[in-house]
């Protein structure tokens, strides 16, 4: 029987360990088998691996995956957006599927909460057939209901895998916040979801972007995606000098609209002082339950903001983040992001180099030796 091998997370903050898993041998119609040409690593996937999300284990992680179709099923014969699909094409696909038919799905038009909702490299164990259903393997199986893309030619694999789930979080962050022509906005963080919220305000019409965040070399990426002025938190080191920073490069009043890409609950009361009187604020950073922060409501109130949030992205996102990517290779270089390299038995190393947060993005391909 032909096998494909995988790297595994079988117990949290111990190593993956790579096996060998049976390929599988009936293609259920509606479902494909793909041979996995590139995995990103998520900052997500650390969380995941030292057991900060309900997870069930054993699970092969990697939720942002580009691959080539090795079989189609029944049925299945073309993407999303109603291209032809055929064996040996370069696709990706949205890692959640929603069930179409819930609450949330039919009437409310929110998917992301769908309560049925299941992530591959997140969701899914992997001791039970098919296996392959995270983005550190050989091969992903792509179940029923799950949305394709085609990738255009045109499209380097690093352009999607460096802009990772990170782009789409940012696309649809963004889409419910609302950005008015050039207005000036915060981004806190300058982590790979704060970049790519940079290059969405960017593009959403956005007259300034400050960035605020650390290391040194993130934030010379943020400038190099088109940053207007960035803060360096080991610089200007206390929230109040921050917020009298933002205040400074904003007339005196505030941001038009403040996106938090931190994840630290400390964040928020900082960027919220950050927002000009009748402001909006997105939370967008906290996937993580980070714990609770002491916190005035009345600050709310008082400035008449608007606060989002926003969970993950639905397909439509994907297909727009291929678009902009597919037009944008210059002003927004997210290819150059991938900066390392690793073949699957080396994603151990891999994890770690996302966890150190000193590369900008570490990736496994397989076919890598
Ligand atoms: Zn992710
Ligand atoms: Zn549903």
């Amino acid at each position: 029987m032909p096998t494909g091998k995988a790297c595994v997370l079988e117990q949290f903050k111990a190593s993956l360990q790579l096996r060998d898993y049976p390929l599988p041998v009936m293609i259920e119609p509606g479902a494909a088998l793909v041979r996995t040409e590139m995995a990103g690593i998520c900052g997500t996937d650390v969380h995941l691996w030292k057991g900060e999300l309900p997870i069930t284990l054993p699970v092969i992680l990697g939720h942002e995956t580009v691959g080539r179709i090795v079989a189609l099923g029944d049925g299945l014969d073309r993407d999303w957006t109603g291209q032809r699909l055929s064996v040996g094409e370069r696709v990706t696909w949205n890692s959640a599927t929603s069930c179409g038919q819930c609450f949330y799905c039919a009437e409310k038009d929110q998917p992301t909460r769908c309560p049925h909702r299941r992530a591959y490299g997140i969701g899914y164990r992997c001791d039970q057939a098919p296996h392959f259903l995270g983005g550190y393997a050989e091969f992903h199986y792509l179940r029923p209901r799950t949305t394709i893309f085609k990738l255009p030619d045109d499209l380097p694999t690093e352009a999607l895998i460096g802009a990772g789930c990170a782009l789409i979080t940012a696309i649809h962050g963004i889409e419910r916040t609302g950005i008015g022509w050039r207005d000036r906005i915060v981004v806190q963080g300058a982590g790979p979801v704060g970049i790519a919220a940079l290059a969405v305000a960017k593009s959403a019409g956005a007259g300034e972007v400050i960035v605020i965040g650390a290391p040194r070399h993130r934030l010379a990426l943020a400038k190099r995606f088109g940053a207007d002025h960035v803060i360096d938190i080991e610089a200007v080191g206390t929230p109040s000098e921050r917020i009298g920073s933002v205040r400074q490069l904003t007339d005196g009043y505030g941001a038009d609209a403040v996106l938090e890409c931190v994840g630290a609950p400390s964040a928020v009361v900082e960027g919220m002082e950050m927002c000009r009187e009748g402001g909006k604020y997105l939370v967008l950073g906290h996937y993580c339950d980070a714990g609770p922060v002491l916190w005035n409501p009345h600050v709310v109130t008082r400035k008449q903001l608007q606060v989002f949030g926003s969970w993950s992205s639905e397909p439509r996102h994907l297909k727009a983040a291929i678009e902009f990517l597919r037009a944008t290779p210059n002003k927004f270089p997210f290819a150059e992001m991938v900066s390392h390299r690793f073949s699957l038995a080396q994603a151990n190393e891999a994890l770690a180099a996302t966890a150190s947060w000193n590369v900008a993005k570490s990736v496994i391909v397989p076919a890598h030796t």
